[in-house]
């Protein structure tokens, strides 16, 4: 069975906005996967619809195998949602958000507040249990939204965009732990618009663009289609006139700058053991390769 099947979705905003052009999209029990798509995709869109916060024209939506549009109420208990926007009580103490969202869920006192105080061990918050939530930091509250949408031990979570915003250490150490409830055994969906972020995490990944899924496969099939890198060489000393490499594409950026294209069969030794690039004076060797826009550019207009 799988965690969720979308079916023909449609959505089109007051502002006659085409936001989903028909979507269809299926997540294994499991998995981790990435919706991965630019700003304006149409990402939150399909969140928003899959937890009922967004009407959709047409399709179906199932979690679990549970028809949404027949049977909301006991969907909504195999998903967590993690939205981008802060939806607690900022007066609220760290605690009492927690244990409240559990009560919605029909979960005892006692029974919450063991679970509040694991996940809020787990992810570093509980010395701030009795804390209002506007005394914490952005990072911070994230990780009460994450708690919020586990405290119901949901078999799917679905997380928009997750570490937008997120230093660098924090969303290292969000990944581990949305790692490690994969394992567990949470289905996890994210949305990003971070092609890093998915590499990470992700083994299934769909892209959307304009509404359309323009590509649904595995994280390695994706990686392996994605060709040549380009790296920016500077040198100490002038390059010589008529710069140019026998082995390699290069061309010549400024006295002291080249760029050169390594192929995907290359390796970065050719480049080292290369006698040509050997007598060169190499101060710095820089990866100016933007795989997601180049990624992006070539799904589009292979579809055109
Ligand atoms: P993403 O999450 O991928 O950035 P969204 O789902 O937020 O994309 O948006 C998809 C499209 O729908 C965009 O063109 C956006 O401007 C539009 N849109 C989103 N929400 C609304 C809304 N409430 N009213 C009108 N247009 C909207």
């Amino acid at each position: 069975m799988s965690a969720i099947t979308l079916k023909s979705l449609r959505k089109t905003y007051s502002n006659d906005v085409v936001a989903l052009k028909g979507i269809d999209l299926t997540v294994e029990r499991g998995d981790f996967f990435a919706l991965l798509g630019p700003n304006g995709a149409g990402k939150s869109t399909i969140i928003g619809i899959i937890s009922s916060l967004v009407n959709k024209d047409s399709g179906t939506v199932e979690i679990c195998g549970i028809n949404c549009d027949e049977n909301f109420s006991e969907a909504k208990t195999k998903l967590g949602v993690v939205n981008q926007e802060f939806n607690f009580s900022q007066f609220e103490s760290v605690i009492d958000i927690i244990v409240t969202q559990a009560g919605y869920y029909g979960i005892d006192f006692k029974t919450a507040t063991a679970r509040a105080e694991k996940h809020l061990k787990r992810l570093a918050l509980w010395d701030k249990r009795n804390d209002q939530a506007r005394m914490l930091s952005g990072g911070q509250k994230r990780r009460i939204m994450i708690i919020k949408a586990l405290i119901h031990e949901p078999d799917l979570l679905i997380l928009d965009e997750p570490t937008a915003g997120v230093d660098i250490e924090l969303r290292r150490s969000l990944w581990d732990f949305l790692l490690e409830i994969n394992n567990e055994g949470t289905t996890i969906i994210l949305t990003t618009h971070y092609l890093e972020e998915a590499e990470n995490l992700c083994r299934n990944i769909a892209i959307i663009d304009n509404g359309e899924i323009i590509k649904n496969t595995t994280m390695n099939s994706l990686l392996k289609q994605m060709d040549d890198q380009d790296f920016v060489i500077e040198t100490s000393e002038k390059l010589p006139t008529n710069f140019s490499l026998k082995n390699f594409k290069t061309e010549v950026i400024d006295e002291n700058k080249f760029s050169l294209t390594l192929s995907k069969d290359s390796y970065m030794n050719d480049l080292f053991n290369d006698r040509e690039i050997s007598h060169l004076k190499i101060k710095n060797i820089r990866n100016q390769t933007n795989r997601l826009e180049e990624l992006f550019i070539k799904l589009t207009t292979k579809d055109e």
